[in-house]
């Protein structure tokens, strides 16, 4: 089977991306089901913390997202985060993505500006009541037009570097959210997918890719965590382990990959039981808990947490 390769970016992506021909790595066998061997065993050797932080939830269950380990970084963030606001930037990213997901599924049979649209029309109609929706926030944008416009040229730039996948070569699974309940189901690791390109075929070897996409500046650390996140949860949810993983940057048509490597996938683990450790730490403490209670480290993310003004580590 081959893949429909229409122009030199469309090979370069075959090659740098999906290492199209190259023999695919033997997987150890059984390593996903120790990865969530590993995790329960984590969340167990902190019961109590997972007490902790789970109770001082509403629901009593702590959800464990790629959020949190970002977070992570610093008592304070995890504490006292700004809220999540709606912007020009984080709407543009979900309308770039949602509209691959459109195109991809229609085969690209049809102009890209009627699937944004079209796109663009399923959001602003989900939840229009609600002031703090997306729907909401694009039923009052200001400049529908230049966002619409600019959401085309980026899924123009995907369709340019992208290749068709077609069905019959390999299985195309895109936006798919993974729910793994773990510590009897006091923790819940969830998280989405972008793209996963799996082969038909089973047998030894690891043979999916899992892609993160990023339409936003590249922050290499971030991306590189969350595609790792994005690779544990697949290989958690399916028992099987990616050949690899990537982060691809829309605007820029371009990737960073990493081939399978049980060892990050183990770091991933260790960061979630790490930040279940924290969470549980800090479970107790109040929004307004001194500083010196505290494990703070400030960086870019102090921009994000609303103890920025009077936090002696904060940056920025
Ligand atoms: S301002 Fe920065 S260093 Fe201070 S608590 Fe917030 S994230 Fe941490």
């Amino acid at each position: 089977m081959s893949l429909p390769l229409e122009s030199p970016a469309q090979q370069r992506l075959a090659s740098d991306l999906l290492a199209w021909g190259e023999d695919r790595p033997v997987a150890p066998p059984g390593v996903a089901a120790e990865l969530h061997r590993e995790l329960q065993r984590g969340l167990a050797e902190h019961r109590d913390a997972v007490t902790a932080a789970a109770s001082a939830r509403r629901d009593g269950r702590l959800l464990l997202t790629r959020t949190t380990l970002e977070r992570a970084v610093c008592d304070g963030w995890q504490l006292e985060p700004e809220p999540f606001e709606h912007t020009w930037e984080n709407v543009r990213s979900h309308l770039v993505i949602a509209a691959i997901v459109e195109d991809w599924g229609r085969d690209r049979e049809v102009a890209i500006e009627p699937v944004v649209a079209d796109v663009w029309q399923q959001e602003a109609s989900r939840q229009p009541g609600d002031p703090g929706s997306r729907s909401a926030w694009l039923n009052t944008c200001g400049e529908p037009e230049r966002l619409q416009a600019e959401v085309v040229d980026l899924v123009a730039t995907f369709r340019e570097v992208w290749p068709r996948i077609p069905a019959e070569v390999l299985v195309s699974d895109l936006r798919r959210t993974h729910t793994r309940r773990l510590a009897r189901g006091r923790v819940v690791l969830r998280g989405t997918t972008d793209v996963v390109l799996d082969s038909h075929r089973r047998d030894d070897r690891a043979r999916a890719l899992v892609v993160d996409l990023r339409t936003g500046l590249p922050r290499p650390d971030r991306d590189r965590r969350s595609a790792r996140f994005s690779a544990l949860l697949w290989a958690l949810q399916t028992g099987r382990l990616p050949f690899r993983w990537a982060s691809f940057h829309v605007p820029e048509g371009r990737v960073e990959v990493e081939d399978l490597d049980v060892e990050r996938l183990r770091d991933v683990v260790a960061d979630l039981v790490d930040a279940v450790a924290q969470l549980g730490r800090i479970a107790d403490l109040q929004p307004g808990a001194a500083d010196h209670e505290l494990r703070l480290s400030g960086g870019p993310w102090c921009d994000h947490c609303r103890r920025q003004a009077g936090c002696p580590q904060a940056v920025g």
